[in-house]
């Protein structure tokens, strides 16, 4: 039986054989280190009863290991390259289909319908994402119309570091409301830089995304709003909440009183605020016609 993907000397065998060089601006940096591949399998809690989908399969080191343990994998990769590499290094695993892929515009309802046995199952994304577009990415899912069971995703660790950031902190902001809004997210561990080639400048960790428990209370009037109030809120993270409100409401607008009703202190910086507080400033914005 050959050796793993994942391990570094068939890595290097592969990419010598099929005259690959990793490609910088796909954020192609391949992880060679099995017992990381297994850590994020098991932190994902792949089951046969699983769907899941990988973004960016790259050489394939993840997806075989997540072949051995889901029910199916659905792979999607955007260089046109790698596909028939993938599609050889795969081909004794029969739960696998590869696509190629742009994740960004990919419909991934319509995928999930097509390429699944059953997509009532379970349905979870596993992925080392590439680092230039890790951001939007978790936009794209979490704003697409699907309830994801689980979201493992490896990234850069000051990435990972704002996703699961608490109030209060420096890491606390617009993309750290974005995704805890809709999910739970959990630092499931860290990753060093060598345990990829080629080897990129930082670490890495990878994060959990499972839903939340409960909704956000008060719920927003409309997630449009909502993130107005957020983004206008963090414009400008060293000026005080009162600044960046009238920035984003003008200069003429009361709203004082809007937050003196909310017990909010106008002086306290944006990132104090919790998710629930800035729902609730919504809220009282839209009902007092300042949005
Ligand atoms: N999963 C492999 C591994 O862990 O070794 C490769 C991970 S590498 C960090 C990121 C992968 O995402 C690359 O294979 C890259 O080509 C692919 N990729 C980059 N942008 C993408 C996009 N928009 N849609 C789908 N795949 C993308």
């Amino acid at each position: 039986m050959a050796e793993s993907i994942g391990k570094l000397s068939r890595t290097r065998a592969i990419m010598k054989k099929y005259g690959l060089h990793a490609k910088k601006g796909y954020g192609q940096n391949f992880l060679t280190d099995l017992h990381v591949l297994q850590h994020i399998v098991d932190a994902a809690e792949i089951t046969k009863d699983d769907n899941v989908i990988e973004i960016g399969p790259g050489l394939g080191a993840l997806t075989e290991q997540l072949a051995k343990r889901a029910g199916q994998v659905l792979a999607l990769e955007i260089d046109s390259t790698l596909i028939p590499v993938l599609q050889n290094l795969l081909a004794a695993y029969h739960n696998v289909t590869i696509k190629e892929q742009d994740v960004m515009k990919a419909d991934l309802p319509a995928l999930i319908k097509s390429e699944f046995k059953d997509p009532n199952k379970p349905i979870k994304v596993v992925a080392n994402l590439p680092y230039y577009i890790t951001s939007p990415i978790l936009i794209h899912l979490l704003s697409t119309p699907v309830h994801w069971d689980v979201i493992c995703v490896m990234m850069q660790r000051e990435v990972a570091d704002r996703l699961t950031a608490v109030p209060g902190t420096k890491a606390y902001g617009t993309l750290t409301v974005a995704v805890q809004y809709r999910m739970q997210a959990r630092l499931a561990f860290g990753v060093s830089r060598h345990a990829f080639v080629p080897q990129p400048n930082v670490d890495s960790a990878i994060v959990l995304l499972t839903p939340r428990s409960g909704e956000i209370q008060p719920q927003p009037v409309s997630d449009r709003l909502f993130f107005r109030v957020v983004r206008g809120c963090f414009a400008h993270r060293r000026k005080s909440l009162r600044n960046n409100l009238r920035a984003l409401l003008g200069k003429k607008s009361d709203f004082l009183p809007v937050l003196n009703d909310l017990g909010i202190d106008p002086q306290v910086r944006p990132e104090q605020l919790t998710i629930a507080q800035f729902s609730a400033l919504t809220n009282a914005l839209a009902e007092a016609g300042w949005l």
